[in-house]
């Protein structure tokens, strides 16, 4: 079943490790059917090497495995709560990306220093605050603290990224660690200077109206 859907959510979780994003097996990509409402997930514990499109697990909204041989993400919990509270998101993203988690690790969020964080993220990378792993509770504090952004840094963890699209949610975790990237080493080299509100919500409309092809696709 969701031949397609599985198919893409296995696409974007090997693009996990060919982005630089995880190690070992830490990581994981889900998306929804918004036809059925079922989440596609990665199994638990598989290195992703050995990941097939076939291995990705099918959920409920409620955590019932409806198809799969292996154990969901551990992590499919928080994922869920994600989809049951914010129905303009089919496609969430975890990782412990180095730069990003660099910044979970003492709690601070990205400011807005680059046009790319005004564009892609607002005003900021928000930090979320620690929750214990395994349960929903992650997944809750999510919801609470990201706002209207694509990316949170979850404090002494990593990084949840959400989109319209499992797709969308992958580039916004790409996005989100090539900006830390950049903002830890600007901290290295002097202090950097965060831009207005009003440069920020322009960049932001600017990069929404006028960036990439005339089509539409960005
Ligand atoms: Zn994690």
């Amino acid at each position: 079943m969701l031949e397609v859907l599985k198919n893409e959510v296995y696409k974007m979780n090997m693009e996990l490790p060919r982005n630089g994003l995880v190690y070992w097996t830490s990581g994981n990509v889900s998306g929804r059917d918004v036809v059925s409402n079922l989440i596609v997930i990665k199994p638990s514990g598989i290195k992703y090497e050995e990941l097939k499109p076939e291995d990705m697990v099918v959920v409920d909204l409620d955590g019932k495995v409806i198809e799969g041989d292996l154990e969901p993400s551990s992590d499919t919990a928080s994922h869920l709560y994600i989809y049951r509270h914010r129905p303009d998101v089919n496609g969430v993203v975890h990782t412990h990306s180095y730069y990003a988690t660099a910044f979970a690790a003492v709690g601070k969020p990205i400011p807005a220093c680059l046009t790319a964080v005004a564009e892609n993220f607002g005003k900021e990378i928000p930090i979320g605050a620690y929750a214990p792993i395994g349960g929903e509770a992650i997944g809750a504090e999510v919801v609470r603290s990201i706002g209207d952004c694509s990316a949170i840094i979850m404090k002494n963890h990593g990084v949840f990224t959400i989109g319209s699209s499992p797709e969308n949610a992958l580039k916004a975790a790409v996005l989100a660690e090539g900006v830390s990237k950049t903002y830890l080493l600007s901290l290295l080299v002097g202090d950097p200077e965060i831009l207005s509100d009003e440069d920020i919500l322009e960049h932001k409309n600017w990069y929404k109206t006028s960036y990439g092809q005339k089509t539409g696709s960005h």
